[in-house]
């Protein structure tokens, strides 16, 4: 399956391709992770996206572009994959396209998430992630165990720093901006599906299963 997952920043795009690719195998790629461990490891990439990140702005195209297309054209991902964070804008999605016509691949489908913009909020301003193993949790609906400490891995949860209330505000106008008119550009294509994202990682859990199951994907 070849997948993009678009939605809000804190739909739950993420935490749900985690569950395809602990089902069903393909990879996630996700744009945000890559950035951030880029910015963790002061690449000459990380420095330049850091402080588009910490304003809550998109990183340039062009920067995550080049991510991508490496990421692609590596063996994990000849049989598919599951793109989460990308693409942003509509010259991504273009060349997303181009990029895997040039590997005779193309998309099977989008998935849209949607949720409510007072519960994205919430998801995200109680989100705390494992800068250790990319783990993610919410402070009320998916707390650790040992309050502050990684289940997985042990290390010590932070909030991220665009996921503070300021921040919040910048990337949900960002996405109106720039990402949200790709729900449109994929509906003209007849790629887009839509998939409610409210309630319960179970139930969104689900859906999605079923809904990819429809699709004749699983
Ligand atoms: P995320 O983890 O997907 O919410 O991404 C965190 C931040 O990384 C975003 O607010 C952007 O600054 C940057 N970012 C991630 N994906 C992209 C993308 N496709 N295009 C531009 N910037 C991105």
């Amino acid at each position: 399956m070849r997948l993009v997952f678009l939605g809000a920043p804190g739909v739950g795009k993420g935490t749900q391709a985690d569950r395809v690719t602990a089902q069903f195998g393909p990879p996630k790629i996700s744009t945000g992770d890559l950035l951030r461990e880029a910015v963790r490891n002061k690449t000459p990439l990380g420095l330049e996206a850091k402080s588009c990140m910490d304003q809550g702005k998109l990183v340039p195209d062009s920067v995550v572009i080049g991510m991508v297309r490496a990421k692609l054209a590596e063996p994990m991902c000849a049989k598919g994959f599951i793109l989460d964070g990308f693409p942003r804008t509509v010259p991504q999605a273009e060349e997303l396209t181009k990029m895997l016509a040039e590997g005779h691949m193309k998309l099977d489908r989008v998935i849209n998430f949607r949720v409510s913009r007072q519960d994205v909020v919430t998801r995200l301003s109680g989100r705390r992630s494992c800068p250790k193993c990319q783990a993610v949790y919410h402070v009320d609906f998916a707390a650790p165990k040992k309050p502050g400490i990684c289940d997985r891995c042990g290390g010590e949860l932070i909030q991220r720093s665009d996921d503070k209330p300021e921040t919040i505000e910048a990337r949900l106008k960002v996405y109106d901006e720039q990402t949200a008119p790709l729900i449109a550009y994929y509906q003209q294509k007849q790629m887009l599906t839509e998939l409610d994202g409210s309630g319960g990682m179970d139930d969104v859990y689900g859906r999605l299963t079923r809904t990819l199951a429809g699709l004749g994907m699983t």
